[in-house]
């Protein structure tokens, strides 16, 4: 199977983890300090937090700019789930907002959808790709709200010319295998904001902070949300190639455009963006005539060995949230779904193994029978 998205790991890589398995500190070593550093000056960020993961990051920063009961976060249904869970995780509610037709949140509805209760926006750059974040960042500021990134996919991704991670008050990122740059599972909050720091730094380490000796006090409840000294020797070794891994998914992903350009069954959400997306994800877009032969293309596609996936099932569509927020449909969320597949598209592939992906995906597309809805 070639999957949609997969890590490289090299023989540098296993020799910086082999390494980091001799020192001293398994854990809270000063390997964490490094990446972390080297993580502030690659983003041009001042406070940088890793974590076991970006699920772990995600519920600190929540917690960190205070979220709680008496609040909602507004935020899209086209995301991983951990998203909404860990504002739920708060005891806050999630308000989701309709997409765009790139995948991410429409900030042009997001206004209507603010009431008192309202205390952060909770954005998500889908496949990599930011979101709108000048409009954003000037509704938080109208009404005082806290934004948050959900930059999962778009570890190295730029808006007009700047990093991702500047734009927010708070910035996640996902270290989890699959993402541009990991270190098997680990997450990274990146901010300005010395609060929002103090605050998820205690969250990540049981509330704790240290006094004179052995003396220590406890000033919050918190978490083993920490990332291990090993994980964060892949991390260093994993950031030196970010931009060499970028180039190749950029490569791959401008060939299959124009390798894709003037076909009948779906157009692509690559050849159309505005910022420079780290292309986490390859979302090819069905024609709606395809829609309802979704399930005999996918499992075409496997048959091929290709490892697509869908990206994906709106958050309020899952039991749970049906539970907590009644029915809700948000017509450009459930038109993505039916319509989105996610093609490999990765640096352990290359223009020839990219080529062959085009031919079975065509091929696919040629032999199927358009069904009646
Ligand atoms: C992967 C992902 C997460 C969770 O990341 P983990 O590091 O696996 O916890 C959260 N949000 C989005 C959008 C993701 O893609």
């Amino acid at each position: 199977m070639n999957p949609y998205s997969t890590q490289l790991i090299e023989e540098d890589d296993k020799k910086a983890v082999l390494h980091a398995l001799s020192s001293p500190h398994l854990t809270q070593g000063a390997l964490i300090e490094e990446f972390e550093t080297k993580l502030s000056e690659y983003l041009g960020i001042k406070y940088i937090l890793v974590f076991n993961s970006a699920t772990s990051a995600l519920y600190a920063t929540y917690k960190a700019i205070g979220l709680d009961a008496n609040h909602h976060a507004l935020t899209s249904p086209i995301s991983f789930v951990a998203t909404a869970n860990m504002i739920l995780e708060c005891g806050s509610l999630p308000i989701f907002c309709d997409i765009k037709r790139d995948g991410n949140i429409n900030e042009n509805l997001i206004e209507s959808l603010i009431t008192p209760q309202t205390k952060a926006i909770v954005s998500v750059d889908y496949a990599g790709n930011s979101v709108e974040a000048q409009s954003i960042q000037s509704i938080c500021k109208k009404y005082n709200l806290a934004f948050v990134s959900d930059s999962s996919h778009a570890f190295g991704g730029e808006y007009h010319q700047q990093k991702i991670g500047t734009l927010a008050d708070a910035t996640i990122f996902s270290l989890h295998a699959i993402k541009p740059i990991t270190t098997a599972e680990g997450g990274i909050l990146a901010t300005n904001n010395s609060a929002i720091y103090e605050q998820a730094k205690l969250i990540r380490s049981h509330g704790v902070i240290k006094k004179k000796l052995w003396n220590t006090d406890v000033i919050t409840s918190g978490f083993n949300f920490r990332m291990t000294d090993l994980q964060a020797a892949l991390g260093i070794s994993q950031l030196k190639k970010i931009q060499r891994f970028l180039n190749i998914r950029e490569e791959i992903a401008q060939f299959y455009d124009k390798a894709f350009i003037s076909n009948p069954y779906f157009f692509t959400l690559h050849q159309n963006l505005l910022h420079k997306t780290t292309n986490h994800l390859y979302p090819i877009i069905l024609a709606p005539e395809f829609w309802c032969s979704k399930e005999e293309l996918f499992k075409n596609l496997q048959q091929e060995g290709l490892g697509v996936q869908v990206h994906y099932k709106p958050i309020y569509e899952f039991s749970l949230y049906r539970q907590i927020l009644g029915e809700i449909e948000l017509p450009n969320a459930r038109d993505f779904y039916r319509a989105e597949i996610s093609i490999p598209c990765h640096q352990k592939m290359n223009l020839n193994t990219a080529k062959e992906t085009v031919d079975k995906i065509l091929r696919v597309f040629e032999k199927l029978k358009i069904c009646k809805e």
